[in-house]
């Protein structure tokens, strides 16, 4: 049976020539970078050398770079950090209602601990309109995070109108772009965000390392307290292997940006156009100002997890809502906030391609799909009685 591995939103396979790299640190380069001698002065150059790959990848400075253990921690640190070092400026955040968890819990936790918190809602798209934004700051408001592209629907945000506006006010902006680093061209001083976060294992690295883009000047406190690594932003001993692997991914994904962002983007559209053909059938997010590498589609009368189970039975990798909220019974926020109704987003299907994938795996996708669909779909009461 055909194997296709179309979940790449939630991870993505390491790519071999980081796995070599990870190897070889593993094995051969074990120092520890704080070390005077040569076997820190070695781990310490490796270090370096990933922290200007992985600067590069989002045109920004090496200085300005912290690494982290992940997209989660690098939302947290920004917005934690920024609140802790405004505190006298104000008690505002501003963000959506499309974020991920790793934003939106931290906002909620600030929001118990006294600040006020606006959510911005976003149009049938999903995107936030800018002028929601403009009539959300005030003079207390001190840090606004939108991300770049959401997990999800794969709606991109018009990010760098939003930070303009932002801007204008004296107000630091951030924005999560885990889903957007390595698929598109991103450039924080196009963007002209304050802070972005990244995540190595949505770019072919491994799973748990990160960084967050910190614009010089941008006041930030830490949240943990130790050592004197990643000037004293994020102390500890450096993850070495994971961060170099980091830097590999990053080199990688630059080089093959344009040449992958135009086959992925083919292949997006071969999927959207065959499974909305399907009868009662919609799809999720911005037609065309989306990331290449997602489709996000809703089918009446199915139940997203039945679904799921089928394709996992035909050798199918998928997801419905996102990964992080499956096991719950709650539809999810992104697609009620676009306005889907409960029964809807039910049944939503997520198709999220990478490098990995081929003609022949979308071929294959769109034969067993609408099979699936329809053997789902004679067995529900409500579809036999409409
Ligand atoms: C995956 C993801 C994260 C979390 O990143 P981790 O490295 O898994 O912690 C945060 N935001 C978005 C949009 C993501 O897709």
């Amino acid at each position: 049976m055909q194997q296709v591995y179309m979940d790449h939103g939630a991870t993505t396979p390491l790519h071999p020539e980081v796995i070599a790299v990870m190897t070889d640190v593993l094995t051969n380069h074990y120092g520890n970078p704080s070390s005077v001698h040569a076997w820190g002065r070695d781990a310490k150059k490796r270090l370096e050398e990933a922290r200007t790959s992985v600067a590069k990848l989002i045109g920004a400075q090496p200085e300005e770079i912290f690494f982290t253990s992940g997209g989660t921690e690098a939302d947290n640190m920004a917005i934690l950090g920024v609140a802790k070092g405004l505190e006298k400026k104000g008690k505002h955040i501003i963000t959506s209602a499309i974020e991920h968890h790793a934003v939106l819990y931290p906002c909620e936790v600030l929001k118990k601990a006294g600040y006020d918190l606006t959510i911005l809602p976003v149009d049938d798209q999903g995107r936030v309109r800018p002028e929601d934004l403009a009539l959300a700051l005030r003079e207390d408001t001190v840090l606004v995070s939108i991300m770049h592209a959401n997990n999800e629907i794969g709606t991109l945000q018009p990010i760098a109108e939003l930070a303009r506006i932002a801007k204008e006010r004296g107000v630091l902006f951030h924005t999560d772009a885990v889903q957007s680093v390595g698929k598109i061209p991103v450039n924080v001083n196009e963007l002209g965000v304050d802070l972005l976060s990244f995540s190595a294992h949505k770019i072919y690295g491994p799973k748990g390392v990160g960084a967050l883009y910190i614009r010089r000047g941008s006041r930030i406190l830490p949240l943990t307290h130790g050592g004197g690594q990643e000037r004293r932003r994020r102390p500890g001993t450096e993850n070495l292997p994971g961060i170099v692997a980091f830097g590999k991914a990053a080199e990688i994904a630059q080089r093959d940006l344009t040449a992958e962002a135009d086959r992925l983007t083919k292949l997006r559209d071969r999927l959207i156009d065959g499974l909305t053909a399907i009868p009662e059938v919609r799809l999720n997010g911005h037609r065309t100002e989306r990331i290449p590498t997602n489709v996000n589609v809703s089918f009446r009368y199915i139940e997203g997890e039945s679904l799921l189970l089928s394709l996992d039975l035909k050798g199918i990798a998928a997801s419905s809502g996102s990964a992080c909220t499956s096991g719950s019974l709650d539809p999810s926020h992104v697609l009620l906030a676009i306005g889907l109704s409960h029964e809807i987003a039910h049944g939503s299907l997520r198709l999220t391609l990478g490098r990995i994938n081929t003609e022949d795996d979308v071929d294959y996708v769109l034969r067993e799909v609408p099979v699936v669909v329809e053997r789902l779909r004679s067995m529900s009461p409500l579809y036999n009685q409409k």
